[in-house]
């Protein structure tokens, strides 16, 4: 082991210069976002909300878009990742399967979410705009943003979701160390928090809650915008850097992956991984895709297609996506970033065409699996990383039943420093699942009657 290659890297001039869009190559078009009307929205509707280049974006079906060099400069911060061979987990599982993953917990803030809060935050610059609001979940998006701002100059604020707020603390700190304002949400600060308040004063939050309080803000002043750190075809482009990556990387070792593994939330670090594969799948790789979910927020695995919002309040437009329903409160279990009702519509349509698979995974098989990986690995995972944690080390042990000599690809979204009240409650004996009993699915989709259908 002494001898063998650990991280394969690549230098700062092999950070990709374009991003992939997978817009462009879908079989079928992607349907419009509506408006409440029911009628596909333009570009007007949606700058209130967000600048004009973004817009542009979100819209975009051509297939690689440049990156500027002034956001490549930013990104070079901690790009390209290393790409890692897990040889002391493969150890421990005594699998014949190669195991590899990329390290996107080597950013500032932890996580893959700066590929695309840099890339936001400089377009909404250039476009004039003083201030962003956002929505965190477990506090890797608000600090993510929060970092990108201070960098490149831009207020932030932040409405964090309660029951993360109260469960990590330090994320709060970590926003304000880099000068933005962190709320819990529901707040008083917005008319859709007090009216929440008012009527569930005990609610653990959602990011469709946290998202309606963000969007309210933004829509208040001109020069005020507003960022979303997933779901949206903006930024699945954006963290189309991390597979582009990954191609490089596995080139200069000669190697290719089998199955491709990420955790799903809005679906952006799964698609930021899978995407540029997909269209190597669609030129005739033979590659299995998985996203991996919470059984608690089973949105790939058990919810419909439908249209919906993207937020509680319903001041999005509605998305193409499978949904559990924008009035959907997950339980309070602790991977807070996968506790979205939707899913990216790009990642929905990726599921519908067949290009990717999707599974489910409980709270305590997924703790087993960080911790054996912080015990062979060394790295402590984010509980939405152990998700994408869990579902590999299944992999691996079907192949070592099948005795196949797989390569198998994880994307590593981030690291879980910030989350080690989960940890404490595992190691505890103190940890439930939460699998989601029907009636409790079939009430949440309600919200959806009466809204169109795709
Ligand atoms: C936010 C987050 C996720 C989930 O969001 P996606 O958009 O699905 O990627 C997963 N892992 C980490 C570490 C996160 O911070």
């Amino acid at each position: 082991m002494l001898s063998e290659q650990i991280k394969i890297t690549l230098s700062e001039d092999e950070l990709p210069k374009q991003w992939y869009n997978l817009a462009a190559d879908f079989q079928g078009a992607m349907l419009p976002p509506l408006g409440k009307d029911g009628k596909p929205i333009t570009p007007e509707d949606l700058a209130p909300i967000f600048p004009m280049n973004l817009i542009e974006q979100e819209m975009s079906t051509e297939r690689w878009i440049d990156i500027p060099e002034e956001i490549r400069g930013y990104l070079k911060i901690w790009r390209p990742t290393p790409l890692y061979r897990a040889r002391r987990l493969e150890k421990a599982l005594g699998t014949p399967a190669k195991i590899y993953y990329k390290n996107e917990g080597v950013s500032p803030a932890g996580s893959h979410k700066p590929n695309t809060a840099i890339a936001q935050a400089w377009y909404n610059k250039q476009f004039g705009i003083k201030k962003l609001t956002t929505e965190t979940g477990a506090g890797q998006w608000g600090s993510a943003l929060a970092f990108s701002c201070a960098l490149i100059g831009l207020e932030c604020k932040v409405f964090m979701v309660r029951i993360s707020f109260d469960h990590k603390p330090f994320r709060k700190v970590m926003m304000q160390t880099w000068g933005a304002t962190c709320v819990p949400s529901p707040s008083m600060e917005t008319a859709i928090g007090r009216k929440i308040l008012a009527e569930d004063p005990d609610t653990p939050g959602s990011l469709g809650m946290a998202i309606s309080e963000a969007v309210e803000e933004c829509m208040q002043s001109d020069d005020t915008r507003y960022a979303l750190g997933s779901v949206l075809n903006h930024v699945m482009l954006h963290q189309s850097v991390i597979g582009l990556e990954v191609q490089a990387q596995m080139k200069k070792v000669g190697d290719y992956p089998d199955i491709i593994i990420g955790c799903a939330g809005g679906g952006s670090n799964f698609a930021g991984i899978s995407f540029p594969f997909i269209n190597d799948r669609m030129h005739g790789k033979d590659i299995r895709i998985i996203g991996t979910e919470p059984e608690a927020c089973p949105t790939l695995t058990r919810a419909k297609f439908r249209y919906d919002a993207g937020d509680v309040a319903m001041l999005t437009p509605l998305l193409p996506m499978f949904s559990l329903g924008h009035t959907f409160v997950p339980p309070a279990m602790h991977a807070g970033g996968l506790r979205y009702h939707g899913m990216a519509p790009m990642v929905s349509q990726a599921l519908r065409e067949g290009h990717i698979e999707a599974t489910s995974v409980g709270q305590v098989e997924c703790y087993e699996a960080a911790v054996l990986f912080a015990r062979t690995e060394g790295f402590i995972p984010a509980p939405e990383t152990a998700h994408a944690i869990a579902e590999t080390i299944r992999q691996a042990k079907q192949a070592k039943e099948e005795g196949k000599e797989k390569t198998i690809l994880m994307n590593w979204s981030g690291h879980g420093i910030m989350d080690l009240k989960g940890y404490q409650a595992y190691l505890e004996g103190d940890l439930q699942n939460y699998p989601l009993p029907d009636e409790l699915l079939e009430r949440a989709e309600r919200c959806m009657d009466g809204l169109p259908m795709p």
